[in-house]
């Protein structure tokens, strides 16, 4: 295949995922990360790694010297609360940071572009399933610096040849099932990787954040996504976006059904055969009470099927890893 496919952040959770999804599909792959967040071990051997800011000038001679054609932007800063209290560094390592990238991608006639976008660019949806033109309310920076993100991707791509893809991801969860990489970052916050470190005796229990929900059991109520086939779809969006360049598309990455809080446990105590402590406690700021992916249009789009929509195959997976980073000491 010709050109390389530059991943940003390809050293974090989602972007190793999809480094391993491209060389496993036999594409060249070049990743920069600053390795603020991510871990160099965590990058596919087959793929090269350039430790640099995504807005740095080096990303034009990465663009040049590998011959580029199409870049998949994961870098970024995550952490929702984070976000409310340092908004500035949201809209610089998201919003500024993307406009630089895109800005290099045009430079250098990048011909696609395919951007991490989240559910919380819908904030708190009046509906669920959430469909892609439902009103997009975020209610924290994170969400409001993607969504920036992508109204920058859509005016771009009107005005220059680059189209692109932006994946709004519902909750992503779970590992690799070869168990190459997973979520290794310290310091978790997410549902599934807290209760696999509780499961795995890094934590002493798991704190319910609410129980009087509008849901069926009053916790909360979302739309896991097995990491790999967040992935994948990746993969499937960037031959699409070869396939027809005057299209750009936007879509919902998640399997079209919720789980609450308690199922999500309830599947750690399966599969791991423990009965880890549930503390319940009052809620957090801004969570919904349920916010489930209408998937319709990615399904119709692109040829991704779901392949590991099972929540006790995603905890597996997220516990295989967790038990292989306390083997290494992380
Ligand atoms: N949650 C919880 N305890 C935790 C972490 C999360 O009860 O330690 C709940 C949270 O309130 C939400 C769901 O689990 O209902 C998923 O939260 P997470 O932080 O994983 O992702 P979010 O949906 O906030 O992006």
């Amino acid at each position: 295949m010709d050109g390389a496919i530059l991943v940003t952040g390809g050293a974090g959770y989602i972007g190793s995922h999809a480094v391993l999804a491209l060389c496993d599909a036999g594409h060249r792959v070049v990743v920069v990360d600053n390795l603020v967040t991510g871990f160099a071990w965590a990058v596919d051997p087959r793929a090269t790694l350039v430790q640099a800011n995504i807005e740095d000038a080096a990303v034009r001679d990465v663009i040049a010297e590998h011959g580029v054609r199409a870049i998949m932007h994961f870098a970024g800063s995550v952490v929702v609360p984070e976000s409310v209290s340092d908004p500035l560094k949201y809209y610089r390592n998201n919003t500024a940071a993307s406009r630089s990238l895109i800005e290099s991608a045009v430079a250098a006639g990048v011909a696609h572009f395919i951007f991490s976008s989240t559910a919380a660019t819908y904030g708190i949806p009046d509906v669920v399933p959430v469909a892609e033109d439902m009103p997009k309310r975020p209610i924290n920076p994170y969400g409001m610096s993607k969504l920036m993100t992508e109204h920058m991707l859509g005016d771009v791509a009107a005005a220059h040849p680059m189209n692109y893809c932006a994946l709004r991801y519902f909750n992503v969860a779970g590992a690799d099932p070869q168990g190459r990489s997973g979520q290794s970052t310290a310091g978790a916050t997410h549902l599934i990787k807290v209760a696999v470190e509780a499961a795995t005796g890094k934590r002493g229990h798991v704190s319910i954040f609410g129980t009087d929900f509008a849901t069926p059991d009053g916790t909360g109520v979302r739309d896991y996504i097995h990491v790999s086939d967040l992935a994948a779809a990746h993969v499937d969006a960037l031959n699409l976006l070869i396939a027809r360049p005057q299209q750009s598309h936007i879509m919902n990455c998640g399997y079209g059904r919720g789980y609450s809080v308690n199922d999500v446990l309830d599947a750690v105590d399966r599969v791991t055969n423990l009965r880890i402590e549930r503390r319940y406690e009052g809620r957090r700021a801004g969570d919904p009470d349920a916010l489930t992916a209408d998937n319709a249009r990615i399904l119709s789009t692109l040829p991704w099927r779901p392949r590991l929509d099972d929540l006790d195959t995603i905890v597996a997976h997220a516990l295989a890893w967790e038990r292989k980073l306390g083997e290494r000491g992380a």
